[in-house]
């Protein structure tokens, strides 16, 4: 690792004001010491969010979720009132990484890292959900803009996320077993305006499919998704799979996925 400086904000104002003077932003940190270790980014000054009280914390707004960016993967598997109002975002929350990835790990850093194999991603879009930041909201759709991009501009700091709680959903992920990632995973909601199918794992980043949609919207069951033929062309291939492999998931994940969130 290399030198830089850490500042410690006491409150979203602080940390936008640091950010706003060219610091990055430090969540869990899971994603960043990484790359920083790995020489892929080099700040030289890191705003902590950690101790910023108003950033973390999970709240019932009539027909959503609002869920601070700072609230941690394991406090959102945990809650009582995920578990109860979104259970598929709490069941996707549990799967992520292990314990320590968990535990450190944040709503707020996994969407701005947007890795395109990460799991919250695939929820935020499969939601419809808007991500809050200090100075604006952002619709999921506007959101995710391609591998480790956002609509994040310099300096913009996100708060929270509100998820429209669904009919019904649900998330499946085929595991690259070394990482946990998704190789694929599947997020399926059936909402009041329709229903959304996002993938992650499949190539650039989160997407919509919306053949799976259209078939769902028809009818929503795994026979229906099944139907659907899934295009390998513009999907990665890596040593752990190959576009067409990776292709073939996409329609296994979302059938079952379909069967879970009937299942309930
Ligand atoms: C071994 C391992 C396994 C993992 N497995 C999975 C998995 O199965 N599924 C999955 O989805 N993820 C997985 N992850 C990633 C994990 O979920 C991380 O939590 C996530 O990628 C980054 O979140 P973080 O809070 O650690 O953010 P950080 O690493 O601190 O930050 C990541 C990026 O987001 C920016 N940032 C952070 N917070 C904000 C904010 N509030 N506003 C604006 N920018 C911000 C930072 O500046 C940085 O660019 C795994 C990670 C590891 C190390």
């Amino acid at each position: 690792m290399y030198a830089f400086e850490l500042q410690r904000a006491a409150s979203a104002a602080d940390a936008v004001r640091a950010a706003t003077a060219g610091a990055q932003p430090l969540a869990g940190g899971q994603s960043l010491l990484a790359s920083m270790k790995l020489r892929l980014s080099q700040p030289g000054t890191l705003v902590d969010l950690a101790g910023i009280a108003d950033l973390a914390g999970i709240r019932r707004e009539g027909n959503a979720l609002r869920i601070g960016a700072m609230t941690r993967h394991a406090d959102v598997a945990d809650s009582a009132e995920v578990r109860s109002a979104l259970p598929a975002l709490a069941d996707l929350a549990s799967h992520i990484g292990d314990r320590q990835v968990r535990a450190m790990g944040t709503l707020g850093g996994s969407i701005a890292n947007d890795d395109p194999s990460a799991c919250y991603p695939a929820a935020v879009l499969g939601l419809g959900a808007t991500v809050q930041t200090d100075r604006r909201q952002i619709a999921a759709d506007d959101f995710f803009l391609g591998l480790f991009t956002t609509a994040l501009e310099p300096g913009e700091i996100i708060t929270s996320v509100s998820f429209p709680i669904p009919q019904r959903a649900a998330y499946m992920k085929f595991k690259q077993p070394a990482s946990r990632f998704a190789l694929i995973g599947v997020f399926v909601a059936q909402t009041g305006g329709g229903v959304r199918v996002a993938v992650t794992g499949g190539g650039n980043g989160v997407f919509r499919h919306a053949g799976l949609e259209q078939a769902l919207n028809a009818s929503f069951t795994p026979e229906a998704a099944a139907r659907v033929a899934i295009d390998a062309s513009e999907l990665s291939g890596d040593l752990h799979g190959s576009a067409e492999y990776r292709a073939q998931l996409i329609s296994v994940m979302t059938q079952r996925a379909v069967a879970k969130a009937l299942a309930g």
